[in-house]
């Protein structure tokens, strides 16, 4: 059986520690971190999400406003919204929930929040500065994923790691940050072939797909580190992408949905937050 790799517990510990930093950034700076997020419209799942953030930010001494804004929101009322939380001095992060509205051009708005306050790490500034190596604001839940494999000090030096999906936000800055640890990547998308025979030599498989029960037991050697990036629903059920119960009797280590990644996700927004603060603050 797999050790199973909780975000949960990492996550806990994380935002203890956090909780002190901000209490000492207070004593210093007479405030908190302060996060502004955007959410346009009702969607009931960027609503949920919202709250999550607010909660989370709460736990640690973050201070949150969330302001909503009306579905049928023009985009340059959205930017000038940006504009004016950009050259707030009392705000140091900002996150617009995705998706929007149809009617707004998602990457225009989000390469207009100023790169310094960009939580999300999505900014092309934040993504060069990844590729270059520089000091940059990562995405959260790469992020996650690479302080959860730390965490239970499983070497990536070296190893085969198969990252399934090349999205901007998760799947390919997953890749860097694992080439950064000096891991060999290869990277999986859906025109891939013979996906399973790279899967098998894989050392550590990342799922980031985003289809319950795709990685199958016949996928996966013996001993592989699993990572399931994957949030789906099954019946009802929220699942990741990993045939967890299969997997899991070949795998060394595995996390779970929901308990993995996704806590890991949240921690790191915020600890993004904490990080824009000390940016602005020169810190
Ligand atoms: P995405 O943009 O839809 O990307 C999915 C990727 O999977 C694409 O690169 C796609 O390839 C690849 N893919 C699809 N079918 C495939 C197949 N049959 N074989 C191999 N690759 C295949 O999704 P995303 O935003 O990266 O998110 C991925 C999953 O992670 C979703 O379930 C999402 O909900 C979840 N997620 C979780 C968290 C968390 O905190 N836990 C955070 C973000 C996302 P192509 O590029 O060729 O289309």
């Amino acid at each position: 059986m797999s050790k199973i790799i909780s975000g949960v517990s990492l996550s806990q510990e994380i935002k203890s520690k956090m909780k002190e930093e901000v209490k000492q950034l207070v004593k210093i700076f007479n405030r908190p971190p302060h996060l502004a997020v955007i959410c346009v419209g009702d969607n009931p799942a960027s609503i949920s999400y919202v709250k999550g953030k607010e909660k989370d930010c709460l736990e640690v001494g973050i201070k949150a406003t969330t302001i909503h804004l009306d579905e049928k929101v023009s985009e340059k009322t959205l930017l000038d919204l940006i504009k004016s939380l950009n050259e707030d001095r009392t705000v140091d992060g900002i996150l617009v929930q995705l998706p929007l509205p149809k009617t707004i051009d998602e990457q225009k708005v989000l390469d207009f929040i100023a790169p310094m306050k960009d939580v999300d790490g999505f900014h092309p500034n934040n993504v060069a500065s990844l590729y270059l190596k520089r000091t940059s604001i990562q995405p959260c839940t790469p992020k996650g994923v690479i302080k959860l494999l730390k965490s239970e000090n499983i070497n990536l030096e070296g190893v085969n790691a198969c990252v399934i999906g090349r999205s901007n936000i998760v799947g390919m800055p997953l890749a860097k940050m694992l080439l950064d640890e000096n891991a060999t990547v290869t990277i999986c998308h859906s025109k891939t072939k013979n996906l399973e025979e790279i899967t098998k030599c894989a050392d550590l498989i990342i799922s980031c797909v985003g289809k319950p029960k795709f990685i199958k037991a016949s996928m996966v050697k013996d001993g592989c580190v699993v990572i399931d990036v994957g949030v789906n629903r099954l019946n009802g059920k929220l699942c990741g992408d990993v045939d967890f119960d299969e997997v899991s009797k070949k795998a060394s280590y595995i996390t779970k949905v929901p308990g993995g990644v996704g806590p890991m996700t949240r921690c790191c927004l915020l600890e993004n937050t904490i990080l824009t603060f000390k940016l602005n603050n020169k810190i």
